[in-house]
């Protein structure tokens, strides 16, 4: 198609007059963007196609990955990346007076996810394609993702996303690909001989058109696919007004669900999960049968992975096209079903363990309830045998029980394999949560610690820092990351210390720039950037960074003169529209950011930033230019976190409790490389269950929360006075669920270390570049090889490997 950038230059504007009937100085820079993406996804269709047949031909195990979000972002440059061919579109343009950035700029997000767990499927696919892997991803096409978040007075407005208003130019509608889904109707049982048949009568039809998009490896020649499914009126009669069921049906694939914890309750989320499970079955079966041809050794040949519970009804799915189309007895399907599936747990906290009213579930899917009703019944007897008499036992364990279907439970039981995402997640998991599944099934409980792609969040986001590795150890890291531990013998150079200090500071100025333009704020880009990028959540504790900034300023406003570092507080949060208390957060950073900002005092000394529409580009901006990196949740409530990994990555230090995948990175760099503080979960647990603490002394003996809290309240913040009103019961009133008071006395400490270390040029600079060497574990491509050899049993068989 084109091999250098002469050749490039005249395919683009061939390519340019043809698709717009414009000439090139007529062109918009959309017309140029959808010119050159269009070109290459043509160029990725060879290896595509060449990808799938030779999966075909060689009859090979495939895995699917079921995820009701995928957060993409940009593709364009993680493409030309990926394909090699960067450098040849970056000077093929450049000679024409394109600047490749612009056009880059003009891609939308494809935000399709809330946040860790959409961001998590993304960073999978770009590891299994660049693995080698034979893994496809299954997710819904919805036709606004997340909401664009924008900030008017403080508080945060809600617009829908409109990534697909110019066309989508990475998708393929496959039109004939097309299945039915049916929804509603009732099921009829009729006696044939021996076997009972089931029908379902009378179901309204949606059909699913799938688009799919090309997942390209990182320079080995696969592409594999991520299929999203979009809901359309199906040919088939419906019995109802034809355009009330037209907008009902595209319904389903027209919002994401802005909520990541908080189960909705709402038919139409239950229909979304359906519709995704349906779907991709009936096309992971149909291709199947053309490469395989025999049903019963599915298992053996196919792996689905459900990403959480949302995709758990395809259990009881793939049980109904055993038993009713391919007429297989109970046990034989049970036996494929449950060799199938294996399913990824991403939570502990209990408000998000999904649960389906049966009153909702069992109308709308009547026969997949009469499948769970069955696999409940055999459950629960055979609980019985093991646990004769123990009758709380086995109502505790049951997929249906008070009057909900369980979809943990569901998951549980309906695959071979179950996973955390972190040690401590696992534990937990095996302890408490899921312990009498445990203690049942133990072999089944595994812990895969989540990783990020490092080519997207190293190699696209920070091409600075990557040179400088690569020229310090060459690039074998870039096909395994943990030969960054070759810098180690770095430490004591302090020429490339230098250099890492010169790289850090041009990302930080980079993003000083982006704020000056975006925020109309002039922030020092020799202070502390100091940085929590994550869903807004009570969990995940911005109000305890907020209150330390309070803190600090009241300090630096009693004694002008005390030592201290300035520091840039960096913030991006998305709070799910209908969480009051996230978005009174919001509204707290914004108040105080105003006070601070403002204070002629102070300004020189701290400032305090929250950047607009928190999503993956933008993380792409900010991660490379952070220093300190807030993981602040309470312990044991984040399962894993990857934002943690990114910032590590790209030398941020890490402040943070021992939660999540924090205590493997404290196991990674070190304790003298991370700053720790806080509660630890066993300890927050044991609040939890024995009582025993109480937040109001806190208020009374810490005079610095005292202060705090009143100026929440006492018009010493520009705001009404009844703003904060729920912020402050939530620390008095309701006894600081999150211990927030109990850990700000060891925050406040760390901080100051931290502060201190950072002061500190070659000390800090040692630590940064030890998270940088040490952060290879926490690429995702460790975390799919452990995926691919422990659970889905798939290695690479490509007849080009990725080896170096
Ligand atoms: C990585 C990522 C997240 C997850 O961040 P955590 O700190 O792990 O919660 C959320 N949103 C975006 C846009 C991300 O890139």
């Amino acid at each position: 198609m084109f091999s250098n950038k002469d050749e490039f230059k005249l395919a683009f504007l061939k390519k340019l007059e043809m698709g717009f009937g414009k000439t090139f100085p007529e062109s918009t820079v959309r017309d140029q963007y959808h010119t050159l993406g269009n070109m290459i996804r043509e160029f990725i269709s060879t290896d595509w196609i060449n990808t799938n047949e030779h999966y075909r031909l060689t009859k090979q195990k495939q895995v699917y990955y079921l995820s009701i979000e995928f957060l993409l972002g940009k593709v364009l440059s993680q493409n030309l990346m990926n394909l090699g061919i960067y450098t040849i579109v970056q000077e093929g343009l450049s000679d024409l007076g394109i600047g490749l950035e612009q056009l880059e700029e003009i891609e939308p997000d494809a935000g399709l996810g809330n946040g860790g767990l959409g961001r998590l499927a993304a960073c999978f696919l770009d590891s299994l394609s660049s693995l080698g892997l034979p893994g496809h991803g299954c997710g819904i096409r919805y036709r606004h993702g997340l909401f664009e978040q924008k900030i008017m007075n403080g508080y945060q407005l809600e617009l829908p996303d409109h990534w697909l208003r110019h066309g989508h130019v990475w998708e393929v509608r496959k039109e004939d690909l097309s299945v039915e889904v049916p929804f509603w109707g009732r099921v009829e049982c009729t006696k044939t001989g021996e076997n009972l048949e089931f029908k379902h009568l009378d179901a309204e039809y949606v059909t699913a058109v799938p688009y799919d998009l090309p997942v390209v490896g990182y320079n080995n020649s696969t592409v594999n696919t991520l299929r999203l499914w979009s809901a359309e009126v199906s040919p088939y009669p419906v019995n109802k007004d034809i355009m009330h069921y037209k907008r009902e049906t595209e319904m389903i694939s027209e919002f994401l669900y802005p909520d990541d914890t908080h189960d909705e309750g709402k038919i139409l989320r239950l229909k979304q999960q359906y519709f995704l499970v349906a779907a991709s079955l009936r096309s992971i079966i149909r291709s199947y049968l053309n490469r395989k041809g025999d049903i019963k050794q599915l298992s053996k040949d196919i792996c689905i992975h459900i990403n959480d519970t949302h995709p758990a009804l395809a259990i009881p799915e793939l049980m109904r096209i055993l038993l009713d189309e391919y007429r297989l007895g109970w046990e034989e399907s049970w036996e494929i079903t449950r060799g199938t599936f294996c399913y990824t747990n991403h939570t502990t906290l209990s408000e998000a363990l999904e649960k389906w009213p049966i009153h909702i579930f069992k109308p709308l899917l009547p026969r997949i309830y009469m499948i769970i009703e069955e696999m409940n019944e055999r459950y629960c007897h055979e609980l019985w045998e093991k646990f004769p008499g123990e009758w709380d036992h086995i109502q505790e364990m049951a997929i249906i029980a008070d009057g909900v279907v369980k979809m943990a439970h569901l998951a549980v039981v309906g695959s071979f394999s179950v996973n955390g995402v972190a040690r401590i997640h696992t534990e937990i998991l095996k302890d408490r949560e899921m312990k009498l599944f445990y203690q049942h099934s133990p072999e089944k409980f595994n812990n895969k610690t989540n990783g990020i792609t490092h080519r997207r969040w190293l190699l696209k986001a920070n091409p600075e820092l990557s040179s400088l590795i690569t020229d310090t150890i060459g690039n074998d890291w870039v096909y395994q990351p943990e030969q960054m531990k070759n810098l180690l013998p770095y430490m004591n150079d302090s020429a490339f210390l230098d250099q890492l200090a010169v790289v850090k500071q041009k990302k930080k100025e980079q993003l000083a720039k982006r704020i000056l333009d975006q925020n109309g704020l002039l922030i020092d880009p020799t202070s502390i950037f100091d940085v929590q990028v994550k869903r807004l959540h009570a969990y995940k504790r911005q109000l305890l960074n907020i209150i330390h900034i309070m803190h600090l300023y009241n300090r630096l406003k009693e004694d002008a003169s005390c030592d201290f570092y300035p520091r840039t507080f960096i913030f991006g949060a998305k709070a799910s529209p209908g969480y009051y208390y996230a978005k009174k957060i919001i509204k707290l950073i914004h108040s105080v950011a105003e006070k601070i900002n403002h204070d002629p005092a102070v300004k020189e000394r701290i400032k305090v930033v929250f950047m607009e529409n928190y999503r993956v580009s933008l993380a792409e901006e900010i991660i490379p230019a952070s220093d300190i990196s807030e993981q602040i949740s309470t312990a044991s409530k984040e399962a894993s976190g990857t934002g943690n990994m990114k910032l590590m990555m790209n030398g941020a230090v890490t402040v943070g409790t021992l939660d999540g995948a924090n205590i493997e990175i404290r196991e990674k760099v070190g304790a003298d490389d991370i700053f720790i503080f806080g509660l630890s979960a066993k300890e927050v647990m044991k609040f939890e269950q024995e009582g025993g603490y109480n937040s109001m002394e806190y208020y009374y003996h810490d005079k610095r929360l005292q202060e705090i809290i009143n100026q929440m309240r006492n018009g010493f913040l520009p705001d009404v006075a009844d703003e904060f009103e729920p912020i402050v019961d939530s620390l008095l009133t309701e006894n600081d669920q999150y211990f927030v008071m109990r850990d700000f006395d060891s925050y406040v400490n760390i901080q100051q270390q931290a502060g201190s270390a950072f002061e500190n040029r070659q000390k800090w600079l040692r630590m940064s570049l030890r998270n940088i060497a040490m952060s290879g574990y926490f690429s995702s491509d460790r975390t799919i090889e452990e995926y691919a050899s422990q659970i889905w049993g798939i290695s690479n068989t490509s007849l080009e490997t990725s080896i170096n």
